[in-house]
């Protein structure tokens, strides 16, 4: 993580898609700055549980951090359906999760990151916040070449050469385990907030919420269910 660029910085905007890391960065974000408004990114998701979740988390976080709740901005959401047609991999179409020839699981979609971040910048720059937030990680998350934190910042030098300014990415979950991820929640908000995570914030690949375990809702199979599963029981178990 680095360290925020400025410390007349006020603003952020949180790239937020209502499941368990990005509902950790909103917290994380309306701890430090004055004003922070979140957006979501629509790709063609199978799962419009997903898109719901967000809202469900966004008020349940301000209501596990009432002091900060004020900070609060607007919400946005950024039509991506066509690069969601380019990715077309099994988040976004009717396929088994399966392993491709570079080992990456067809959830990935190609890029996806970049264009996110680039979309966001855009909308940083017309809303006025000065810096980007965002919750890739590249400790245990299935190994996406886009949430590498030599990517990531290779986009915000590149988006800071594109925007003819500073546009910082702050990725505060980049070199956490998931485990490490709860216990942030904790710190931030204590158990308010990390039963508001549990209970409203959404991870599952399969869109399932009709199982509830101790760590949430989810199929409780898919990776995204497993490392969930396994980060919560790490963190509980110390
Ligand atoms: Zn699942």
């Amino acid at each position: 993580m680095s360290e925020i660029a400025s410390p007349s910085t006020t603003s952020a905007l949180v790239l937020f898609s209502g499941g368990q890391d990005s509902a950790t960065c909103l917290a994380w974000a309306l701890e430090r700055f004055d004003r922070v408004e979140t957006v979501g990114f629509d790709y063609g998701q199978r799962h419009a549980v997903e898109m719901e979740a967000r809202q469900a988390v966004r008020r349940e976080v301000t209501k596990a951090l009432p002091h900060w709740a004020d900070r609060l901005g607007d919400d946005h959401v950024v039509d991506l359906t066509g690069f969601g047609a380019i990715g077309e991999t099994a988040m976004t179409t009717e396929r088994a999760i399966e392993a491709d020839a570079r080992g990456l699981p067809n959830t990935f979609v190609p890029g996806r990151n970049l264009i996110f971040l680039v979309a966001a910048a855009a909308l940083a720059d017309r809303r006025g916040l000065e810096v980007l937030i965002g919750g890739m990680c590249e400790t245990d998350y299935s190994g996406y070449p886009d949430c590498r934190n030599d990517t990531i910042q290779a986009t915000a030098r590149a988006l800071s050469l594109g925007l003819d300014k500073s546009v910082p990415v702050e990725t505060p979950l980049m070199f956490l385990t998931k485990a490490q991820t709860w216990e942030m929640a904790d710190r931030i908000g204590g158990r308010d907030l990390v039963e508001a995570i549990i209970e409203f914030s959404h991870t599952c690949y399969l869109g399932d919420r009709t199982q509830r375990h101790v760590w949430g809702y989810g199929c409780g199979t898919c990776p995204a269910c497993e490392l969930r599963a396994a980060g919560y029981a790490e963190w509980a178990a110390v």
